[in-house]
Parts: C-alpha cells; structure tokens; sequence
C-alpha cells in the first residue's frame, strides 16, 4: 500500500503556470479587461484547434447552450431530445426558451446516448413532433456525430453538439477520417466549457464553435444584448456613436483577462490530452484483472475529461475513498430524476439503463498534473475495497 499522500485527491483540478499568470497580468495592465483583443485571438485559436470556421467566446457553457438554443430558434411547445447521463445544463437550455426536454436512454458500455433508443423515439411520433437533438460527448468520448446528423435530416432536427467534455476527442467517420468534436461538420452547433475541471480552465467560460455563417452572425448579436453596429444592417445612421439594438439579447461576453488565460491554456491542450490518455491506460491496465471494477469503454479519439469506473457497491467505494483523502465524483444524477424535471413529469423508471448506471458509477481521479504515484494510490484503495 503506498504512502497516503500529502494532499486530498479530487476528480479532477486545473493546471495553472506562471505563463498563464503572466499571461493574465499582461492584459490586466493593459487597455482592455473586457472586448479586447485577445477575445478574438481567443476564438480564432480555439478554432483552430478544434476545426471548425467559427467560434464565439461566451461566459460560461450554459450561456454558450442558451445562445445555441435562441439561436436556432427554440421556443415554446418545441420538442428537444438529449440524454439523461449529463449536466443539468443540456437540458436545461431548451427550458430558457419555454421548449420541452425529451429523453433517451443511453448505451450502457458506453455512456453516451444510443441513437437507436432515439431513433425509436422519433419513429413513434409523427413526423415534425420534435425539433432538436442535444447529444453529448460524455466523459470524452465522442458520440459518433455522422450518424447522428442522418438521423438528425431524416427527421429534420438540427443538432447542438454538448463537447464540454471533449475538446481535442474525436470519432472516426465511415470514410475513416478523424472528425474533432465540435468541428461544425455534422453538428449545427457545438459549445465548451472552461470551468476548472474541464480541460481547458479559465474559471469560468464557454465556447461555441460552427461551420454556419448565419448562426455566427446571429451568436455576435445575441451575446452583446441584441446589438449590431455593422452600418450594413442597420436601419439608419444617426452618426459615429450610432448601434442599434435589433433584438432581445444578453450579456454573455467573456471577458479579454479570461481569454488571455484560454489562449495560454490553449497552447497545453494536447500535452494535458495525451497526459489523461496515459493516466487512462494506465487505469484500464490496473482493472483489466479485477472484475469487480467495469471502466466505460476506451477508444481511440476519446479525450478522457473523466475516467469512469462501475462496481457493485459503488456508496461504499466512494465513503472509503473519502477516507483515504480521495474526492472521487458521480457523474451524473439523471437529469430526468432531478425534482424539477419530475415536475415535469418525468419519473424513476422512466429511463432504466440510465438508471442502473447511475447506481454503479464512479469518477475517479483523472487530470494531466495527477502523479502516477498518486495513482498508484488510487488503484492501491480501490483494490483494497474490492478486496474485503
Ligand atoms: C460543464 C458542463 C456544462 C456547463 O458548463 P458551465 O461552464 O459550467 O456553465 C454543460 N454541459 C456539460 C456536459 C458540462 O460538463
């Protein structure tokens, strides 16, 4: 049993250096704390990186969801399907504009929502009765998007593509090239979060990444409360201070301090993604002999924001683990169990696979800066428990 280390563990953390603290510093000392220049140099990395034409800076991931949802229109009595197994926030977004959150069930060896339980769904409907698909690239591992694009035209959904899990992951098309979550070739939308436990952290921050001109357009006026001051668009022009606001919209900037870290973090991205696939292998090399403990499945492309195991008595692991000075997380309560949306209507049951998932899943410690001494630890205390 190695040493108990100095510190607790959590699930997941951010990793902050002094490039990224100068990098901060440089624009707090400089003209501009918010809408400067380094919002666009931002978006244009991010990118970039991901793949796609466009991409907006927005203030959170939720924001970027609510954008997303204005943006293609969501609104009363429209129906939106998405999965049980993540952040409230996937759904939640369709309830802003007034619209109706519908559920699938989801792959048990996966994860991730299983496009066939949605496709029962739309078949047993008539046609025009939903309107959107919300998936997600749970964990960091990419839904294969391709597929759900068909699925999307032959029953005319677009489609917001929920990566906050998985910027730099990827899914291998039926031509067999790589496809980068949120590269805008499938999805209509995509969006990222930079809360810290996410890959790339500025505390808080959201991105929302397309290959649509129309949506971008729409995205810059949305996140500025509805404003333009492109003279092309705009009614009249009463003189140089002259804007116009042409539609309800909020502020949902992100700050220049913010994006400035981003861009900083930016540059680590693939060191801290290649680091969580080593840490990942080297989980699944510890568990492949202990049967107790299930990892979801690992593929190639997946960007491991969180390494997922299941097990039998999955409260008792968690206790003992807090024991030990390690955080591990449950990720996630189903959406469709939660008070609210039980208000809706939804009920325990209703989603089954979700729900004994539910019951058996662990996040257990996964960042780039995690040692593998630490993680040595980890697997040390999960085999201890499994062992008695
Ligand atoms: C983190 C997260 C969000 C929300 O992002 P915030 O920046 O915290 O608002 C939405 N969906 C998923 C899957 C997330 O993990």
């Amino acid at each position: 049993m190695p040493l108990q280390p100095l510190h607790p563990i959590p699930y997941g953390r951010q990793h902050i250096t002094p490039e990224d603290v100068q990098a901060v510093t440089e624009t707090l000392y400089s003209d501009y704390l918010t809408q400067g220049p380094k919002v666009g140099e931002f978006e244009e990395a991010f990118a970039r990186y991901i793949g796609a034409k466009y991409a907006v800076a927005v203030s959170n991931g939720t924001a970027a969801l609510h954008l997303c949802t204005l943006a293609l229109g969501a609104q009363p009595s429209q129906r939106v399907i998405t999965t049980p197994i993540t952040f409230s926030a996937s759904a939640n977004c369709v309830r802003y504009c007034g619209g109706e959150v519908h559920f699938a069930d989801i792959d048990p060896k996966t994860g991730l929502l299983d496009l066939q339980a949605v496709r029962q769904l739309l078949e047993s409907h008539p046609r025009g009765h939903f309107h959107g698909l919300i998936p997600v690239d749970f964990a960091g591992l990419a839904i294969d998007m391709e597929a759900a694009r068909q699925l999307a035209d032959e029953f005319s959904l677009w489609i917001i593509e929920d990566a906050c899990h998985a910027p730099g992951g990827f899914f291998t098309d039926s031509k067999g090239q790589e496809q980068r979550c949120g590269n805008g070739k499938f999805a209509d939308l995509a969006i990222f979060s930079f809360h810290p436990v996410k890959h790339i952290a500025t505390g808080e921050g959201g991105m929302i990444t397309t290959n649509r001109p129309d949506l971008y357009a729409d995205l810059l006026r949305l996140r500025t409360h509805g404003i333009t001051k492109d003279p092309a668009l705009m009614h009249r022009h009463d003189g140089g201070w002259y804007m116009e606001m042409q539609e309800l919209g909020y502020n949902y900037r992100m700050p220049d301090m913010l994006c400035a870290l981003g861009i900083s973090q930016l540059t680590r991205a693939d060191e801290g993604l290649a680091r969580r696939r080593k840490l990942a292998a080297r989980y699944d090399a510890a568990f492949a002999t202990i049967p107790a403990v299930r990892p979801l499945a690992g593929v190639p492309g997946h960007a491991y924001h969180l390494y997922v195991i299941q097990v039998p008595n999955r409260k008792g692991l968690y206790d003992f683990l807090r024991e030990r000075q390690i955080f591990a997380q449950v990720h996630y309560i189903p959406v469709h169990t939660m008070p609210y949306y039980q208000g809706l209507g939804w009920q325990l049951g209703d989603f089954p696979l979700a729900e004994n998932y539910y019951a058996h899943c662990l996040s257990i410690p996964l960042f780039p800066t995690l040692t593998d001494a630490e993680q040595n630890y980890v697997v040390a205390s999960i085999k201890e428990f499994v062992a008695r």
